[in-house]
């Protein structure tokens, strides 16, 4: 099957490539194999080197590689040129810290000596999703080259341009080619690699199925596997918060990246004491983002990656509303004019009195669609934002120490942001519970996941 990339804002056809045959893809990985065994010899320093130089290049073809992520995926502008300065973040995290992350380790015990070494497990596939393009890549290929293990890059099939240009920019940042290679292949692919024994181990961002697919296959290779999957997180709202700020980040929370973003705030759990006023500048504030050609700097809400997932949103709002569900805004594509009319474009839509048994509350929507609920207290919130089979990120907004360190304490998330939005740094470790994966990405948990942790223990005489 060729791979295409097309504009989701237009429908146009930018280009079509051929699929890697299975030969190409048996030489691809036999390369991945040999350069392994050169790259996990090179030192820190050496691929700090080569680190550093790839956030150079980033910062100074940002504009261009935003431009290409635009035009693939419909990501507005200004937030495609952050995403490639954070990429470039995340390359000189890595260059600055993984030596001191994967240092030996001394442990006390009866031997005279005993300490823990983190090697390089070999080459690692990464399956990646079209949402962030280029940061989802670069959060594993920065750690996992640093480590000392070769990459090998599948992308979403939606977003080829996208996956030659992260091969490229590695490369020209001074990686052997077979260190870090792009497969252009689609998902069918994906079998075969797992079941091949040059490949040590897998990551996969993406949906739960892909996951449970995936994870089942690596199973029963025993291979290691790294899961970052969905997400419907909770953004709590209390009295004590400060309202004004509540109000303009669960907008951006809810809105970023088109609404596909697996830590966009999906839920908002709010008091009853200022639901009322919430929903209604909630609404208002909603209403008031400008949807548009993702490409000019004014426009808040692009179109979504493709048509299916515009029709996949279409149903779960329907049938939301079907089941009782009440819509305060949106509900419906979004009419555009020109070569925009052929887009993917949905109107940020706000959903209230959800039923518990509709797609709005239980499932995930990767678009820009808000549900709201109202709570008559503490206790109350916390087991809805619990309430579902995810447990990525969830923010909860309150003054109250008591009430801060409950929600610290008692929501089932990978992470728990208080008066703040859900973000990755490369400080901190990221990825979720229950059905949103396992595993951590980032900081030092994230490179120590694709290494052998050896445990070495000797006796002198
Ligand atoms: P997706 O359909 O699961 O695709 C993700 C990647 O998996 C693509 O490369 C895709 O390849 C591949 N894939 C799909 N089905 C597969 C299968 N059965 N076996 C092997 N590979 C398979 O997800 P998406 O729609 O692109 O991305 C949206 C999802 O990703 C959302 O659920 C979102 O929450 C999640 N996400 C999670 C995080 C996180 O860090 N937790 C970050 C971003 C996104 P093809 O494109 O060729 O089908």
């Amino acid at each position: 099957m060729p791979i295409s990339s097309i504009n989701p804002a237009t429908q146009e056809v930018l280009e079509t490539f051929e699929a890697l045959t299975e030969k190409q893809l048996d030489e691809k990985l036999q390369r991945a194999a040999e350069m392994f065994q050169q790259h996990r010899r090179t030192t820190f320093s050496e691929r700090a080197g080569m680190m550093q130089r790839a956030a150079e290049i980033l910062e100074s073809e940002k504009k261009n590689l935003a431009r290409i992520m635009t035009l693939e995926m419909g990501k507005p502008i200004n937030s495609a040129v952050q995403e490639v300065e954070k990429c470039a973040w995340v390359c000189r995290y890595y260059a600055e810290n993984a030596e001191q992350h994967l240092a030996d380790e001394i442990v006390e015990t009866n031997a005279t000596k005993s300490f823990v070494r983190y090697q390089p497990l070999g080459v690692v596939l990464a399956v990646m999703p079209w949402n962030f393009p280029l940061w989802q890549v670069f959060r594993f290929a920065a750690p996992a080259l640093m480590a000392g293990n070769a990459g090998l890059l599948k992308h979403a099939s939606n977003v080829p341009q996208c996956a030659l240009a992260i091969e490229d920019i590695i490369h020209r940042a001074g990686c052997p080619e077979g260190v870090f290679q792009t497969l252009l292949s689609g998902s069918e692919a994906v079998q075969s690699m797992l079941e091949d024994p040059r490949v040590a181990a897998v990551t996969l961002t993406g949906s739960e199925p892909a996951g449970r697919s995936v994870a089942s296959i690596a199973g029963k290779q025993i291979k290691k596997t790294v899961l970052e999957l969905g997400g419907s997180d909770p953004f709590i709202v209390m009295p004590s918060a400060n309202f004004e700020d509540a109000v303009t980040t669960a907008v951006k929370a809810r809105t970023i990246n088109n609404g596909q973003s697996c830590i966009a705030a999906k839920r908002f759990i709010v008091h009853e004491q200022i639901y009322q006023e919430f929903e209604t500048r909630f609404v208002a504030a909603m209403k008031n983002l400008q949807i548009g050609d993702p490409s000019n700097e004014q426009v808040d809400i692009g179109p979504l990656a493709t048509e299916q997932i515009l029709t996949d949103v279409e149903e779960q709002v329907s049938v939301s509303v079907a089941a009782g569900a009440k819509i305060l805004t949106g509900g419906q594509r979004a009419n555009l004019e020109g070569d925009l009319a052929r887009g993917n474009f949905y109107e940020p839509t706000v959903l209230a009195d959800i039923p518990k048994d509709s797609p709005a509350f239980h499932d995930e929507i990767f678009g820009p669609v808000a549900s709201l609920f109202r709570v008559a207290n503490i206790d109350e919130a916390i087991q809805l934002a619990n309430a579902t089979t995810f447990g990525l990120g969830a923010a909860a907004w309150t003054n109250e120490i008591t009430e801060r360190d409950r929600f610290i304490e008692e929501i089932e998330a990978g992470s728990v942001f208080i008066n703040g939005m859900v973000a990755s740094d490369p400080r901190l470790p990221f990825g979720g519970v229950k059905n949103s994966g396992y595993g951590r990405e980032l900081s030092y948990f994230g490179i120590r996941e694709f290494t052998n942790i050896k445990t070495v223990w000797i006796k002198a005489d």
